[in-house]
């Protein structure tokens, strides 16, 4: 059941986070979750809301807009219906969208309408200056982090460590309307967690020498404990999450 999948991910969060802070002597180290809602129904994504849960995450523009406008158009129809005031109240609750997937160009003045409260997936200079571009037409200031290709997967989008570095300075300087807040990376794809491991401890190290950041998303659902003990502080789960779909 989703209920305890959240307990469960949550204490294992906290527990690493714990782990860390103790390591690195730190007062303390907080770590965002971000319920990746791909392929997941609406009525698993209002359960995990009910919940407490309101940072999700999407990787289409096009799912993340009827996702939104079902969750809308829910709410409208409980207006009329008295009976459940409470799940109504509950979906008062805003619900802050994340997005993490590959933004193709055509699909930026989609996603700005729906007003992410983070983009995660900026992967080009050409997707950034544009994208800048498009939020300086709207006038809107839009948190964004750069995806970084720690592993240099030729199947994964983003920055090579070694080239993020100065793009990331140099993409700073150059656009106005976008904030860069930190990295985005996505561990090896390997069964070895001493690869993946040495994936998130290269995205820290690189992380640690940029100036004026503070968001560093890496780990999802098998990957998030070593992610964290690298220094993760926002994690993108999906899967363990909403296994077991039983609302
Ligand atoms: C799907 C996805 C996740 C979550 O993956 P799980 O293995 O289901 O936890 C995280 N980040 C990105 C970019 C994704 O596309």
């Amino acid at each position: 059941m989703i209920v305890d999948n959240l307990a469960r991910i949550q204490s294992s969060i906290e527990h690493c986070a714990k782990e860390y802070a103790k390591h690195n002597h730190l007062v303390a180290h907080k770590v965002t979750l971000v319920a990746v809602t791909k392929y997941q129904s609406v009525d698993s994504i209002i359960a995990l809301h009910n919940l407490g849960h309101c940072v999700f995450g999407e990787n289409k523009v096009q799912d993340l807009k009827a996702k939104i406008q079902a969750i809308n158009a829910i709410k409208e129809n409980l207006d009329s219906n008295k009976l459940v005031k409470t799940t109504k109240q509950h979906l008062e609750v805003p619900f802050f969208w994340h997005f993490i997937g590959t933004l193709q160009t055509n699909k930026i003045n989609a996603l700005l309408a729906l007003q992410p409260i983070l983009i995660h997936s900026v992967d080009s200079f050409a997707l950034a200056l544009t994208l800048d571009e498009r939020c300086k037409r709207i006038d809107r200031i839009q948190d964004v982090l750069l995806q970084v290709n720690a592993a240099n997967e030729a199947t994964k989008h983003g920055f090579s460590l070694e080239s993020a570095y100065d793009a990331f300075l140099e993409i700073r300087h150059k656009v106005t309307n976008l904030r860069l807040r930190g990295i985005m990376s996505i561990g090896a794809h390997s069964e070895d967690k001493a690869v993946v491991y040495d994936s998130f401890a290269r995205t820290k190290e690189l992380y640690d020498k940029i100036p004026d950041v503070d968001t560093l998303s890496m780990g999802m659902s098998e990957d998030f404990v070593e992610a964290i003990a690298c220094g993760s502080n926002m994690v993108r789960i999906g899967s363990a999450l909403f296994k077991d779909d039983t609302i």
